[in-house]
């Protein structure tokens, strides 16, 4: 996978739906110096308006649900979700808890799962990579389904 075949920078805007932090911490370590994924044109952003990618941690609060739907329907399509972390993925250490509405895509669709509690800083960069690569094949597919309609009218 070449990172300079992709057309411009992606933005991602993290949401912790309840997590224990752990995850959360990974995902900044992908960030600080060691790891260093702005460089690639990687970056988080303050608002979910400005995103290509919602990238969600945690098993959701039953607290968080409504936010969670609302901020999913703020990031303008096309648009990848992506979910790091077990406990938001199937429950894990919180699973059936009184609590929970989790894991995320009983909420929103989800299209990339990045495993692990928590998942290691290579697996979330892998992970927004492949998230990458969806994105850009999800606006090639508008992209073409646009010019059909056109061709046809
Ligand atoms: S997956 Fe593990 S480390 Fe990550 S938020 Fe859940 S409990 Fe914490």
């Amino acid at each position: 996978m070449d990172l300079k075949n992709f057309n411009r920078a992606l933005w991602v805007y993290h949401m912790n739906t309840g997590s224990c932090n752990g995850c959360d911490i990974e995902i900044l370590a992908v960030l600080t110096p060691r790891y260093d994924v702005e460089r690639f044109g990687i970056k988080l952003v303050g608002s979910p308006r400005h995103a290509d990618v919602l990238l969600v941690t945690g098993p959701v609060a039953r607290s968080m649900e409504d936010s969670v739907r609302r901020v999913y329907s703020q990031v303008p399509d096309p648009k990848v979700v992506m979910a790091v972390g077990n406990c938001g993925i199937e429950g894990d250490v919180f699973h059936e808890a009184y609590s929970l509405v989790g894991p995320i895509d009983q909420i929103i669709p989800v299209d990339v799962y990045v495993p692990g509690c928590p998942p290691r800083p290579e697996a979330i960069t892998y992970g927004v990579v492949t998230a990458w690569v969806k994105l850009e094949n999800l606006a090639k597919q508008a992209e073409e389904e646009e010019e059909e309609e056109e061709e046809v009218a």
